[in-house]
């Protein structure tokens, strides 16, 4: 395709691990000048710069050099099918894509970033371990989303034409002219408040998700809630957290707000789809800072730090109350089940597990907002609690059959644990994490309308921004999957469209 100087090749909207995986793949592999990358947060990354658990994938070979040799691509599309309930909306293409393409995500960031990826841990809901980090410490989201602008950067040394960051950026509006089928884009610089337009053939939403935007998550469970509907077959039924939402906290950056979504619900000349708008992952543990219990943002513990050996306990009682690798709705669901103050519990390391996680440890202790500590200080030799606690935690190293279905267990606690022994606890809370639902989009990432057609061949969308893949409930490490896999997919799309 020709494209004449004043219009760029594409404009990427959101410089999370999905906007920079298409630009990767456009300015490094297809060599296109003038990409231009747009973001309304003065710093690149999104929430996925905040990623701790992992990217996960089945049949890697980071999985065969620690013997993981029981996954396979239909294992894994099995789990993203059962744990995202019986939400009528999936749409099993992209999940097959999502499993099936997941290996080639994991060889994308090792073969082609250097990242090793080789700490794999296994999260809730899913039946092997196949959660990949590299084992350097360095966090999962932050080592992508740094390597990948490096590597784009690395570009603009040769030529500072060929890409442009667009920071502290927002989009306001777009149009699609009919007749030139170009994306008209209207943008604002946030510090001047000036507004300017850039035209496209490619236009690629991935603008993240909006669980930091409780009008929005509001309004959006108040019409669901309020629809003469008799079933809700969640697990944590919605009403349920539109009763909990204005207390709730988030693990989200301010950003995700979801304008897109806002914006193309205002368009009813598109007639966009969307898909699950209404199913919002509230996960089971963030973070209490002592210094700050109330407040609304909080620090994720990451579900690895349970995938790794970590246990939940009810404070009032000492005693565990749930499969804590049970999917995230659940454990949620067994949380608020505990009708606790506040629903805070215990999150609780053995020293082995406290070692094996300090890669991400060291720096919440150094917040204060996980302590090394005994049995007895942490129930305050209330010695019915410490009683029942040090006998919880020798059942549950003992019994082969654990009580609540618990099926991995690494990182144990010692059989001479007791009172005096060494644990590492931090109080946690459920948040809310992750919005499953958004646009609906075909494999290729092209957006569609409420007639399944592609609205237009140039207008693309991927990452959180979109739904149709986790239904009910997203694995964890699914969401960095789902950034690289159809990052890349429209990355090659638009790439190939100009090879032609
Ligand atoms: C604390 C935390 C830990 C997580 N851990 C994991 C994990 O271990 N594994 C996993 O798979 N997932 C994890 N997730 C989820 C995952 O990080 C994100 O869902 C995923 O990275 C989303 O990527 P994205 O590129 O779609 O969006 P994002 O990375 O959120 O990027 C979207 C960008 O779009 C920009 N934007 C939004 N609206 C506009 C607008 N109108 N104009 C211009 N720019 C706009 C935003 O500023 C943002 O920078 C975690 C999430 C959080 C919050």
């Amino acid at each position: 395709m020709q494209i004449s100087n004043d219009i760029v090749p594409a404009i990427i909207i959101g410089s999370g691990l999905t906007g920079l995986t298409i630009s990767d793949i456009l300015i490094n592999q297809y060599k296109l000048k003038n990409i231009t990358i747009i973001d309304k947060n003065p710093r690149v990354g999104g929430n996925s710069i905040k990623a701790s658990s992992g990217i996960s994938a089945a049949g890697t070979q980071q999985q065969l050099n620690l013997q993981i040799e029981n996954d396979s691509n239909d294992i894994f599309f099995e789990d993203i099918m059962k744990s995202s309930g019986k939400s009528k909306n999936i749409n099993q293409v992209l999940i097959e894509k999502l499993s099936s393409d997941s290996k080639s995500a994991v060889d994308y960031l090792h073969k082609r970033h250097g990242l090793k990826l080789d700490k794999i841990s296994k999260l809730g809901g899913h039946s092997v371990r196949r959660t990949h980090k590299s084992s350097n410490g360095i966090p999962p989201g932050f080592e992508m989303v740094s390597t990948i602008e490096k590597n784009i950067l690395n570009q603009l040394d040769d030529d500072s034409t060929e890409v442009s960051f667009k920071m502290n950026t927002k989009l306001i509006n777009f149009f699609i002219n009919k007749k030139t089928f170009l994306k008209e884009v209207t943008l604002m610089d946030i510090p001047t408040g000036k507004t300017f337009k850039l035209k496209t053939p490619n236009l690629v939403l991935a603008t993240g998700g909006f669980s930091a935007n409780k009008n929005l998550i509001g309004k959006i469970l108040d019409s669901e809630v309020s629809k003469k509907q008799t079933e809700d077959n969640n697990i944590i039924p919605k009403k349920l957290i539109l009763a909990k939402l204005e207390t709730l906290p988030t693990s989200n950056g301010d950003f995700a707000t979801g304008d897109l979504i806002e914006l193309l619900l205002g368009k009813p000349e598109l007639s966009c789809q969307f898909k699950d708008l209404s199913e919002v992952q509230i996960h089971p543990t963030g973070f209490i800072d002592p210094t700050e219990p109330n407040a609304l943002n909080k620090i994720l513990a990451g579900e690895q730090l349970r995938g790794n050996g970590g246990i939940l306990i009810n404070p009032s009682t000492g005693g565990r109350f749930v499969n804590e690798l049970d999917t995230r709705d659940r454990v949620t669901k067994g949380i608020f089940d505990q009708n606790l103050e506040n629903d805070t519990v215990y999150l609780v390391l053995s020293e082995e597990s406290g070692l094996y996680n300090m890669d991400t440890l060291g720096f919440y202790m150094k917040k204060g907002l996980v302590n090394k500590t005994t049995a007895e200080d942490l129930f305050a030799n209330d010695e019915h609690k410490i009683a029942k606690f040090v006998s919880e935690i020798k059942s549950y190293s003992i019994l082969k059959d654990d009580r609540f279905g618990r099926d991995f267990k690494i990182n144990n606690f010692k059989d001479t644990f007791n009172e005096k022994s060494c644990i590492y606890i931090g109080k946690v809370t459920p948040i809310l994490h992750y919005t499953m639902g958004g646009l609906a989009i075909n494999e290729h990432g092209l957006v569609l309308n409420d007639k399944n057609k592609v609205i237009d061949s140039g207008l693309y969308a991927a990452g959180e921004q979109t739904g149709g893949i986790h239904g009910k409930n997203r694995l964890g490490g699914c969401s960095l999957l789902e950034s690289v896999v159809f990052g890349l997919e429209v990355g090659k799309n638009i790439g190939e469209s100009f090879a032609k």
